[in-house]
């Protein structure tokens, strides 16, 4: 499934700054005082390592969306259009 989005979510926990996700993937994470996802990067061409990344944040704060989860979440909201 394609990457279509990446995101770094702290509603609930924040970044502790370890570097492990631009260890990982450095196209696509930069870490400075906060992590960053990059600019113009074609996910889909590291959609390995953004799993990667996605798995091993310690804080679980980075999110990914694909083809497929996508499909699924408009689909939900055509049925339960309140939902959110
Ligand atoms: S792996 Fe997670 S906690 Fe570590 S720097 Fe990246 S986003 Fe922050």
């Amino acid at each position: 499934m394609a990457v279509t989005n990446v995101w770094i979510d702290e509603k609930k926990k924040r970044c502790i700054i370890c570097g492990l996700c631009e260890l990982i993937a450095p196209k696509v994470f930069t870490v400075t005082n906060k992590t960053h996802v990059n600019k113009n990067v074609n996910f889909s061409q590291y959609e390995t390592e953004i799993s990667e990344a996605v798995e091993g944040c310690p804080q679980y704060i980075i999110k990914m969306e694909n083809t497929k989860n996508k499909i699924i979440r408009l689909i939900f909201l055509f049925v339960n259009p309140f939902s959110i």
